[in-house]
């Protein structure tokens, strides 16, 4: 028997101590060849990229993830591919319950376009890590058998004591070259070992050497030229669950992903994923690590943060009452820059054109400008205000209307019975500088509209705590002013501008009679126009800042104009 044939029997032989003999097998549904024949490849004929997202069940989602999902879902329908969900929960200790469910619809929610996942199906599932053991345990098997990994006995006082060693050395850390003791155990010793019951783990019987460098041409960081893995990394634990290193290549590999764009703290173990990708004798997908999302904190800038940043869960943007539009036409200009005077042209050629949407989808999306972004996109919010205040200026007054409703149901009960029982009052509120040239971009999420309308309303009116410090005599001349009917009729023949400028000509009038014939008074006496008509819009609004008055007391009538003076 030649050397390598010896070695093959070795392996199979120390395979089959830790998996049984015959256990792993095509008869058995069970082994390498196996699956790979009941998965069939993708189609990528014609460049279609299949990508993934990998959410792991462990709290809410990240903003950040949604941005990688909405990436992943722009480049695989793109060109023709799909998008896979996979649900990363090997960590058992860590999985909160309910947590892929809660994911799932935040990110139906958010309406990316899912393709295969454990709620939508698909032929290459499972779909969950923990339900894919049977398979990894056919790869480890394997890697065995072609002496790509070994069981390894060292004791956490063993590794205790190598790390000691080489922090004094003062070399890396790590189970490596001579520092892994078990590589070439015998097949007695292996097995005297299993079967006195000494715990172990699969290791990846490394080839690399850390002082060759490897180079790797990431599709967002660039050429990158890096140390290859040298160690023997833990791929199983005992004959079970794998490492999320190794588990998510051989899911990444069986789903036909050609295109990882994931998170850039993976980056530091890009070389251990190639090397189980070489080992696997299969190409390997592109990748692409994103910059983290970043935000200002003082002078400094730093990431996004789960513990202090409520942002940082895409929950909060649905709680604040940002539309799914604005929230990914954000996302969409932090992956590409240029999308900033897309959206500024289209905002004007939506309010020129009024049948046009203005939406996020319409924009070309240019894989290659994630490259431009090499320290990370900054979350701004004045910005994220003002573009989701775009999109709702670019709403009928009917859809604002939905909206805030849906909203207000898990938001804001009062309002939502307000909404309710005074449907066509609030259709009309809400159409108030919805038409014309200039548009009210005084809302920018859901919760800013009970402010924005509270005192249309006379329960809200009448709570609102602002003070109307008046002479009595100043309100009832401008009940008076405010008494006739020119102010409450509706002319559908005249443009709003021109009844605009007609209207304050007549409280021009109107306030020069007032001064005339109340000389004597001081109230009047010193009282300038503008002052005037703010006395109105306070006593109507109890705000100083307001869309026009004219429209404003159109919509609110009369008769609950005349109440609240
Ligand atoms: N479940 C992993 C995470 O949440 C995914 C990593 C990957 O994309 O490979 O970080």
């Amino acid at each position: 028997m030649n050397e390598e044939n010896k070695n093959n029997l070795r392996n199979l032989e120390i395979a089959n101590l830790i998996y049984g003999e015959g256990v792993i097998s095509v008869e058995n549904k069970n082994s390498k060849t196996y699956f790979e024949s009941f998965y069939k490849k993708r189609d990528t004929s014609n460049g279609e990229e299949y990508t993934r997202i990998a959410p792991s069940p462990t709290g809410e989602l990240h903003s950040g993830a949604l941005y990688m999902a909405m990436i992943d879902e722009i480049v695989s329908h793109k060109s023709g591919g799909k998008i896979i969900l996979r649900i990363d929960d090997t960590d058992s200790a860590r999985e909160i319950p309910g947590a892929r469910d809660r994911i799932m619809n935040l990110f139906k929610y958010y309406e990316v376009k899912i393709d295969e996942s454990y709620i939508d199906g698909g032929e290459y599932g499972p779909y969950i890590q923990s339900e894919r053991v049977d398979i990894y345990k056919a790869y480890v098997y394997d890697f065995i058998l072609r002496g790509h990994a070994y069981p390894c006995f060292m004791t956490s006082e063993e590794l205790d004591k190598m790390r000691e060693e080489q922090t004094i050395n003062k070399v890396r850390s790590g189970v490596y070259g001579k520092y892994a003791k078990n590589r070439d155990l015998t097949l007695d010793e292996i097995s005297n070992k299993i079967s006195s019951g000494e715990k172990y783990v699969i290791r990846l019987k490394s080839s690399g050497d850390f002082n060759k460098k490897i180079k790797f041409a990431d599709e967002v960081m660039g050429d990158l030229s890096l140390s290859e893995n040298d160690e023997d990394f833990i791929i199983a634990k005992g004959d079970g669950i794998p490492t999320y290193h190794f588990s998510h290549i051989v899911d990444d590999y069986l789903y036909g992903i050609t295109f990882v764009i994931r998170a850039n703290e993976w980056v530091a173990s890009i070389t251990k994923h190639l090397e189980l990708w070489d080992k696997l004798g299969v190409k390997r997908p592109k990748y692409g690590h994103l910059m983290p999302i970043n935000k200002k904190d003082g002078n400094s800038i730093r990431k996004l943060s789960k513990r202090k940043d409520p942002e940082a869960s895409v929950e909060y943007f649905i709680k604040q009452g940002y539309t799914v539009n604005a929230v990914k036409s954000y996302l969409m200009r932090l992956a590409n820059p240029s999308f900033d005077d897309w959206w500024m042209s289209r905002v004007k050629e939506c309010e020129s054109n009024k049948t046009l949407k203005l939406d996020y989808k319409d924009f070309e999306f240019n894989v290659n400008e994630l490259k431009r972004n090499s320290r990370g996109p900054l979350m701004d919010f004045d910005k994220l205000n003002n573009m989701s205040s775009d999109v709702i200026a670019n709403m009928s007054a009917r859809e604002v209307y939905d909206n805030v409703l849906l909203w207000s149901k898990s938001y804001d009960k009062e309002l939502e019975s307000i909404l309710e029982n005074n449907k066509d009052y609030a259709l009309n509120v809400l159409n108030i500088e919805r038409e014309g040239d200039n548009k009210r971009k005084d809302i920018k999420k859901w919760s800013d509209v009970r402010e924005q309308i509270f005192y249309f309303f006379d329960e809200l009116y009448e709570a609102d705590s602002a003070e109307l410090n008046y002479d009595e005599s100043v309100k009832l001349k401008i009940r008076e002013v405010l008494s006739n009917e020119i102010h409450y009729n509706v002319n559908n023949n005249e443009s709003d501008a021109v009844q605009v400028e007609k209207w304050m000509n007549y409280m021009k009038d109107e306030y020069a009679m007032l001064k005339l014939e109340n000389n004597g008074d001081n109230n009047f006496a010193n009282m300038k126009f503008g002052e005037f008509m703010m006395i109105i819009r306070r006593l109507i609004t109890k705000r100083e800042r307001t869309p026009n008055l004219f429209y404003i007391l159109k919509v609110m009538g009369k008769e609950r104009v005349l109440i609240r003076i």
